[in-house]
């Protein structure tokens, strides 16, 4: 006799799990309390929707946070392996600018999703929608709806984070798992943008323009990138990859200081040379001529130094390689990529199963990881789903 399995949630985790499967083994169900399944998927979709990155697996592994904690399913269920599958599917992919993976031009999010639902619907799996889980019973089965109670011989949960809750991601399901004695964290925003306290002269000409080809550095941790000048603050991937150090920053401090490098790509010598090559009585005209600062970059320089400082050319050289940014707080949690926080790594083992309740699994943003947007989200979430279909394949 076929083992029944209890998919909750319909996120990439969990169609990935279910398209994994052998249904020759298993009557899978998934249950979904949207009306239709994956759509932080095509949130994602509507941005830059990046279905994986392409960089070497290794340096994807250093990646996540905690570090090594995905290395095995990377290895199992690789960005190559990702992108091969999509193709088998006749979803072809390109890795663009910043290694970045996307569907090839003309393939629509909607499309991709269909295209994974089309699998299940071959897989044989019942998709339930309209299907919110609420808790479990005494006997441990699972209560849908206050009212309809399933029967599962393997239950995992993938009910993603705590942002964008209008996905369905509510993070609503924290408490159920804590009277369980399952050890959980707080919610808490990642790859989201940061407050700044512009001066109002510049905020109003400059919200919304870029900062291209910048470095950002907290502490040890540097990242190479973009930032975008928002009323709120600083959002864009250079700052977004450094969410994790920001947060822990913010919460020993209460603020968090990074320095911006304006030009990356020259050495501090280099800049000073430039900028003297070019010296003239108005600054403004020697960093245009000498190092091409837009001149926003310029304003951002003027109401960040002093006069002494914007005036002296060693100086601002130096704040140019290294400009601090005082940063009060994250954006609300409900505005992040992604969140951290949920049921803690250590409640589960290597096949993602809690080991105070064997036979429960769970899986994607709903355990405690972290990593830059990017493609290494949906990666992780896809690949852990992969990866205990796989087991459970293999060990039933
Ligand atoms: C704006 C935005 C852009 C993004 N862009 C990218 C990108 O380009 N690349 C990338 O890698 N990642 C991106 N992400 C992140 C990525 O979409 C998520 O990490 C991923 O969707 C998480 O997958 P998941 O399966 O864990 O959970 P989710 O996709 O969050 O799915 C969880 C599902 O569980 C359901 N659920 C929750 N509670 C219950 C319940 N009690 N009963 C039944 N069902 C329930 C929810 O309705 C939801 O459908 C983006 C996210 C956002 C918000």
């Amino acid at each position: 006799m076929k083992q029944k399995v209890a998919i909750v949630g319909g996120g990439p985790s969990a169609l990935m799990l279910a398209a994994t499967l052998d249904f020759s083994k298993f009557e899978v169900g998934v249950y979904e309390q949207n009306k239709t399944l994956g759509r932080k998927f095509l949130v994602a979709g509507d941005g830059g929707f990046n279905l994986t990155h392409g960089s070497d697996i290794e340096l994807m592994k250093q990646q996540y946070h905690p570090s090594g904690f995905l290395d095995k399913a990377l290895e199992t269920f690789s960005n190559n392996d990702l992108r091969n599958w999509l193709r088998s599917l006749s979803i072809d992919t390109f890795v663009g600018s910043s290694n970045r993976v996307y569907p090839i031009k003309g393939i629509k999010p909607i499309q991709v999703l269909n295209t994974i639902l089309q699998k299940l619907e071959e897989n044989k799996v019942n998709v339930r929608t309209q299907m919110q889980w609420n808790g479990w019973m005494e006997n441990n089965d699972l209560l849908f709806n206050e009212t309809e109670v399933v029967k599962a011989d393997k239950v995992i949960f993938a009910l993603g984070g705590a942002s964008w809750s209008i996905t369905g991601s509510k993070g609503t399901w924290l408490p159920v798992f804590q009277k369980k004695g399952i050890a959980t964290l707080p919610f808490q925003a990642s790859n989201c943008a940061f407050k700044v306290d512009w001066q109002s002269e510049f905020i109003d000409k400059y919200n919304g323009f870029p900062i291209k080809n910048i470095s950002l550095t907290l502490r040890s941790q540097s990242v190479k990138g973009e930032l975008v000048i928002t009323k709120f603050g600083l959002e864009g991937n250079a700052i977004y990859a450094l969410s994790r150090v920001i947060q822990n920053e913010l919460k020993q401090h209460g603020q968090a200081t990074v320095y911006l490098d304006l030009k990356p790509m020259f050495t501090l010598e280099q800049v000073k040379e430039k900028l003297k090559k070019k010296e003239s009585k108005n600054t403004t005209e020697t960093l245009k001529m000498g190092l091409n600062l837009s001149a926003m970059t310029v304003q951002l320089l003027k109401q960040t130094l002093n006069k002494e400082d914007f005036t002296h050319l060693d100086t601002l050289a130096e704040k140019i390689k290294s400009l601090p940014i005082s940063l009060l707080q994250a954006a609300p949690i409900e505005e992040a990529i992604s969140t951290t926080g949920g049921i803690a790594i250590e409640e589960v083992d290597e096949n993602f199963q809690l080991k105070k309740m064997p036979n429960h699994y769970v899986i994607g943003e709903m355990l405690d990881w972290d990593a830059p947007t990017g493609g290494y989200l949906l990666q992780a979430c896809m690949c852990m789903g992969v990866v205990l279909g796989k087991w459970l394949n293999e060990t039933n």
